[in-house]
């Protein structure tokens, strides 16, 4: 047997499972938003602060993707939200029987959105649909502007893309008009964020957060 055929038979499982786990969260109402990105991009710190912004008047939760360790799992926990942490035991993303295994220990009655902060990895977490509504990519200035066109499959297939570090743009050679183009150009409809979490003041969170409510009142 080729090695494309068992590939193929693990996205057709994902498939399934992913369906079941999808028919769930909207029964109940969840918006859900995969967020990609590589390792290092600031996904937690992004979320931390969107928590902070959004938990007074949205039920969230999360379910933390990482290879090993709790780490950020703790993280968010401290935020007072419901978390599942998925070790994936050095699988490099994550898949429709793991978010159900995650599911099954949350409490699904209270809650409006639940973020999926997946494994960092620009590569094979585009492959796998998790039930969600939306997948958010977040890159950062220091990765370069070169990572859409490298990475083509996570930008095309997000609706919303977030540039983050936006307070170490000066310190990089980030070309933002260049990053634009190539955007529009992967993915005409993919909605553009920038954001810094730099310790006190924060840029672009809130401007992230009202799409967000948007979108949890529109499902
Ligand atoms: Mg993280
Ligand atoms: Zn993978």
């Amino acid at each position: 047997m080729s090695k494309i055929k068992v590939v193929e038979n693990i996205l057709h499982t994902n498939d399934e499972i992913t369906s079941q786990n999808k028919r769930l969260l909207n029964e109940k109402g969840i918006y859900v938003i995969n967020m990609m990105s590589s390792p290092g991009s600031g996904k937690t710190s992004l979320l931390e602060r969107v928590i902070l912004k959004l938990k007074d008047n949205v039920r969230i939760a999360v379910i933390e993707g990482d290879l090993y360790t709790t780490k950020d799992a703790e993280r968010i926990e401290a935020q007072g939200v419901p978390v599942v942490q998925i070790n994936t035991g050095g699988a490099c993303h994550l898949d429709g029987r793991m978010i159900k295994g995650a599911l099954d220990s949350l409490n699904l009655d209270n809650v409006d959105l639940l973020v999926i902060e997946n494994v960092g990895n620009l590569v094979c977490p585009a492959a796998f649909e998790l039930g969600e509504d939306i997948k958010i990519t977040v890159l950062s200035t220091p990765e370069g502007n070169d990572k859409p066109l490298k990475y083509p499959r996570m930008f095309e297939n997000s609706g919303a893309v977030i540039l983050n570090k936006l307070d170490l743009l000066e310190f990089t050679n980030f070309n933002k008009v260049e990053f634009y183009q190539d955007i529009s150009s992967l993915n005409a409809h993919a909605i553009i964020f920038e954001t810094s979490c730099v310790r006190e003041q924060d840029q672009g969170v809130e401007e992230l957060c009202t799409w967000i409510r948007q979108q949890i009142n529109n499902k």
